[in-house]
């Protein structure tokens, strides 16, 4: 949600809800007559990869563990998802860091895995007694109207027009690779302000979000205040941003907490319970200021910018967009038109809450759209996916059978491919903790009798162990970033291209 409060510099803009040819720096002094230890393979490099490491050697300091990470770098959504100008939520990777350096653990990053990666899970099984698959979300969920998608510019590849995809976003403020130059069509750009130098955010991001003209998002869910996902803290957050004006709906707001159902679920919530106070308080600060006192506060402070606002919008949904031009020019007419629906909630007798269309349509003019209604997992060549949940089926992290249930012998999962994009750090390190203790309560019957040389055999055939970057290549890499931000007086200037990273590595 935080990546909003860079967006409220953006004219209108609307949110939808929701080879190294370098030997194997670590081929450890694992010994290979100790073929009865558990040998576990994990796949991703995320916060659940690790919480899944951490608990396992916790409970079986024998284990070894062999972590297979597709980028050459680790911390998954950490590095990658929590908004800069969060760095307290980073501090668990010098945690990840230890373990990234125990010997009983090796970290093999630039390393795919599955049907177009470097090995697949079916070989990886055969290898180790548990293989924990943490490998995250790949992709989000797409509104599927007409308009969302624009159109690609032939010379440039990038999407003009359309709804962008919030997971882009964060992706191009975050420097993922590959992620430079999506955005440039779309955001005026014209040198760096000093703002925001603390934060490891993305240069080009910056420069782009600093220039631009935008005065007012709008946060659209297509359910009540009641359902909203955003957390107090992310409302706290939005609501004590400087020189810019909340325009919210308090009638709508009442309305939707005026019966029975709602008083009876705030009343079972507490966290639910001090988001609405919130909004109401806000509410009754901004009644008790008369209008006379807006006017003396704007004129007598110099920084009071009143041309920005955003504003919190529920039970709406967009049905349509129509595409006018290619780019953003704030001084002309906006750039599209979303043609959105009124909706209504139902409430099931099962207390499933779902939207009706009230049949009342209008129209929002804006110059940029973002979809933001959820990251989804995609499924892994040689194992079950249910493609309801968008998840890996599984009992307490113990793959399942999609068609018999039955449990997948020493096959695991844990983090966002077990749950679904849900929840935060603490949820995801308390379900990868679930998964570990299923891995070492199953231990008796999954050890496998496989000599850690076969298991190098089959990862040096696999190009693995030539092409890989250990954690010491990570840690100089990180290095390089964190000397490259002091230059900047920042945490750290991220390198946002694998070929550049290797490029590193291998000097
Ligand atoms: C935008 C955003 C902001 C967030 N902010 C916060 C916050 O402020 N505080 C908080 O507590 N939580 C936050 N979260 C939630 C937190 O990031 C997640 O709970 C957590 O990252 C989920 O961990 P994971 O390991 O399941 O997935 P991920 O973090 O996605 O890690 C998966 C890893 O697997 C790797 N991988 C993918 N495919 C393969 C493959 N085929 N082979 C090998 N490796 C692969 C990926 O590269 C990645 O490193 C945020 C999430 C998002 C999306």
């Amino acid at each position: 949600m935080s990546f909003l409060k860079l967006l409220q510099r953006l004219p209108r803009c609307h949110f939808f809800i929701s080879d190294l040819a370098t030997s194997h720096a670590t081929l450890r002094a694992f010994s290979s007559s100790s073929v009865h230890r558990l040998n576990v393979a994990i796949i991703g490099a995320g916060p659940a990869g690790f919480y899944t490491a951490s608990k396992i050697l916790d409970k079986d300091p024998d284990a070894r563990i062999d972590i297979f990470e597709k980028l050459p770098c680790p911390y998954g959504l950490v590095r990658f998802g929590v908004a800069p100008d969060h760095p307290e939520v980073k501090i668990c990777t010098n945690k990840f860091d230890e373990l990234g350096q125990d010997p009983r653990v090796r970290f093999f990053g630039n390393v795919n895995v599955g049907e177009h990666g470097k090995i697949s899970v079916t070989t990886l099984s055969k290898l180790y007694g548990a293989v924990a698959i943490s490998y995250g979300t790949s992709s989000c969920r797409n509104l599927n109207i007409p308009g969302e998608f624009g159109s690609q510019n032939e010379q440039t590849s990038v999407q003009v027009g359309g709804i962008h995809s919030g997971r882009e976003f964060v992706h191009f403020y975050n420097s993922y690779p590959q992620h430079r130059t999506i955005f440039s069509q779309n955001f005026l750009s014209s040198g760096v302000t000093g703002r925001a130098l603390v934060f490891d955010i993305n240069p080009a991001a910056l420069d782009m979000l600093s220039a631009s003209k935008i005065s007012h998002v709008d946060i659209i869910g297509r359910r009540g205040p009641l359902e909203a996902a955003f957390t107090t803290k992310e409302l706290r957050e939005l609501l004590s941003l400087p020189n810019l004006v909340f325009k919210f709906d308090y009638k709508q707001f009442n309305d939707c907490l005026d019966n029975e159902r709602a008083v009876s679920t705030l009343s079972k919530s507490r966290p639910l319970q001090r988001k609405i106070d919130l909004i109401k308080k806000f509410e009754s600060n901004q009644q008790s200021k008369s209008p006379s006192e807006h006017t003396i506060s704007a004129l007598t402070n110099s920084t009071f910018k009143p041309k920005k606002s955003w504003s919190l919008r529920f039970l709406e949904s967009p049905i349509a967009v129509i595409n006018h031009k290619e780019s953003i020019d704030v001084t002309m007419e906006p750039s599209k038109s979303v043609i959105m629906a009124k909706n209504r909630l139902i409430y099931s007798s099962d207390s499933k809450i779902s939207i009706e269309n009230t049949g009342e349509q209008f129209t929002l003019d804006c110059d940029v759209a973002f979809k933001s209604i959820g990251y989804i997992s995609t499924p892994i060549q040689g194992v079950p996916f249910d493609y309801q949940k968008m998840i890996i089926p599984n009992i307490s992290g113990r793959v399942v059978d999609s068609a018999t249930n039955d449990i997948i012998n020493g096959l695991y999962v844990s983090g966002w491919i077990k749950t679904g994009a849900t929840g935060v750090l603490a949820n995801t390190m308390q379900s990868a903790f679930e998964t570990a203790n299923a891995i070492i309560a199953d231990k008796p019957d999954i050890s496998k009798n496989v000599p850690l040389s076969a298991i190098n055999d089959t990862l040096h055939k696999h190009n693995i162990l030539q092409t890989s970057v250990s954690y010491e290549q990570w840690l100089t890499l990180k290095e390089l970033e964190r000397a490259n931000g002091e230059i900047l007086k920042k945490p750290s200037l991220k390198i946002d291209s694998v070929s550049e990273m290797l490029k590193v590595v291998k000097r």
